[in-house]
């Protein structure tokens, strides 16, 4: 192993610091772990008639969602790459957010926390969850040094917990369990946070980069049924959307976050034979329809996306 530099070593320290003294809060409770009234961001007049809106938002190849409830409460699950930073925040502007209430890392890989630090310093982001699995790259110490420097809270996300964000919307970590996942292909995708929202009668499920391990949890959980909107996992790789958590989860319609001409192959043919199925309402790309936007009353769902194309060739698009 190549010897740290003295930054290194005091951002290693900082993450075993905050490993002791502030992950774990919440962890275990039975009860919402984040509930509390907070100043809306203004929403535009078109958008304020009791809609959820959820952006998955354009940053090549990575993730990044924006949720709006409608009192104007902002979650943030995941910030993209480091190259997409400026346009995420610039896209976050035009949505009129100044705040974000609560900011989720699912893990610490480049493609979903590279935009955090410019969301640090363009918006006050109140608090931050975390599945807690130490990973050692140093983008994801130096956040994680960042947000212990600022004071902020950080919350070690654990299944059967939930974020009450309205009274009628709520999110509940699905995964990672108590025990987080080891030996699996890529245990740091393992060990995504998963997060069910639902409001009223709609369901979103953001899978995070899921493995196959997470999904089999997920669909054996107890926690899943049906889902309208599920964000897919690991950008449709090929590895994940295994038949039996599709079964359970039976997607209405699928969002696949990834860039246009990416070097994996995503998302791959199989994934998108696998969706197809279930994904009556369509399966919407970010390589191919840019920004998609949902939003809901929670009974109907509609989606705009930044680029037109005919929904056939999203699906055969591979
Ligand atoms: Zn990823």
């Amino acid at each position: 192993m190549p010897s740290m530099n003295p930054l290194k070593n005091r951002s290693w320290t900082l993450l075993l610091l905050l490993a002791v003294l502030t992950f774990g809060i919440g962890c275990g409770s039975s009860s919402p772990i984040v509930r509390e009234e907070v100043t809306p961001v203004p929403i535009p007049i078109e958008q304020a008639a009791e809609r959820l809106q959820v952006h998955f938002i354009d940053v090549g190849q990575g993730d990044a969602i924006v949720i709006i409830t409608p009192s104007g409460r902002v979650v943030l699950i995941d910030a993209g790459p480091p190259d997409s930073a400026s346009a995420l925040v610039a896209a976050m502007r035009q949505l009129g957010i100044w705040q974000i209430n609560l900011a989720i890392i699912t893990h610490a890989h480049a493609d979903h926390i590279g935009g955090f630090q410019a969301i640090l310093d363009a918006f006050p982001v109140i608090r931050f969850g975390d599945p807690g699995y130490l990973h050692p790259s140093a983008m994801y110490a130096s956040l994680l040094e960042r947000i212990l420097d600022s004071e902020l809270p950080i919350y070690e996300l654990r299944q059967g917990q939930w974020i009450q964000l309205e009274d009628e919307i709520r999110a509940v970590v699905v995964s990672p369990a108590q025990d987080l996942f080891s030996g699996t292909r890529s245990d740091a995708n393992a060990n995504s946070i998963v997060l069910l929202l639902t409001y009223r009668e709609v369901s979103f499920l953001f899978m995070g980069d899921a493995e196959a391990e997470t999904e089999t949890l997920v669909a054996n959980c107890g926690l899943v049924d049906q889902v309208d909107v599920l964000k897919v996992s690991h950008h449709g790789g090929r590895h994940s959307s295994i038949p039996q958590f599709l079964a359970v989860a039976r997607p209405r319609m699928a969002v696949i976050l990834c860039g246009t001409g990416n070097s994996y192959g995503h998302p791959s043919p199989e994934t998108l034979e696998r969706l197809d199925p279930y994904a009556i309402n369509g399966i919407y790309r970010t390589d191919l329809h840019g920004t998609v936007s949902v939003t809901t009353d929670g009974s109907q769902i509609d989606v705009v996306t930044e680029r037109s194309i005919p929904q056939e060739q999203a699906q055969v698009a591979f």
